[in-house]
């Protein structure tokens, strides 16, 4: 007799949410595509948005925060050019789902969230996913983390009025940072670059995300 296993609705949501949210908008660096795809993101949003957790916007993760659209995250991910030697910064690790995928996509990811019980609870997510290559700080990710700059790759997961000089200083020499600045109510995200210790900044896209908040 052979059992059939009914397809998981999620893991088909996610393939659709690869397809229709992030190829067809034009994404098309292969490893981001192929991390999102693979991690689970339903495992990082409160369990009564489960069913939500492909669909096309951010949903509510506790403290007043959230996690991000997945498209918004891609774009970040693509921006960084990410290879698997990388050393990576993450500000405002929130639920930990763009820490899984940055996790996949470098060597080594250094990430930081201002809320102690958010930190708590995405640790315990990385942990028990698996993802070893993290480590998540409680702290005010505005001043950066210096012990272990620079950083190849910086990804800010919350709105600056403007871009910290800490974490200007601890880029490496090439590396990238995409930060969204701006207001409150809608912010640039913006890449930086540093080539021979000059920075250059390109806009991606419009976005809104929660403020940075800094003391
Ligand atoms: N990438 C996350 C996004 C979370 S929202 C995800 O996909 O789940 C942004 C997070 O930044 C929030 O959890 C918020 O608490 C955190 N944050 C805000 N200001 C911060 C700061 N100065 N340092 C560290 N984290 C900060």
């Amino acid at each position: 007799m052979s059992v059939t296993i009914p397809p998981d609705p999620l893991t088909a949501a996610r393939q659709e949410m690869v397809q229709k949210q992030l190829v067809a908008r034009g994404l098309k660096n292969a490893r981001v595509l192929e991390s999102m795809a693979w991690v689970p993101r339903e495992d990082f949003v409160p369990e009564p948005y489960r069913a939500q957790a492909y669909e096309d916007h951010p949903l509510p993760i506790g403290e007043g925060q959230t996690i991000s659209q997945p498209y918004i995250v891609a774009v970040t991910l693509a921006a960084l050019e990410l290879s698997a030697s990388n050393k990576v910064l993450e500000i405002g690790t929130g639920s930990g789902y763009q820490t899984a995928l940055l996790s996949r996509l470098a060597s080594r990811v250094y990430s930081i969230e201002r809320h102690e019980k958010l930190a708590a609870q995405a640790r315990a997510t990385l942990e028990r996913l698996g993802y070893r290559n993290v480590a998540v700080y409680t702290g005010d990710g505005a001043s950066g983390l210096s012990q272990h700059a620079p950083y190849d790759a910086i990804a800010v997961s919350a709105a600056a009025s403007r871009i910290p000089q800490a974490l200007l200083e601890q880029m490496s020499e090439g590396g990238r940072m995409v930060i969204p600045v701006g207001l409150p109510e809608i912010q640039e995200l913006q890449l930086v670059c540093k080539v021979n210790g000059k920075l250059s900044t390109k806009v991606l896209e419009h976005c809104r995300f929660v403020p940075l908040v800094s003391n």
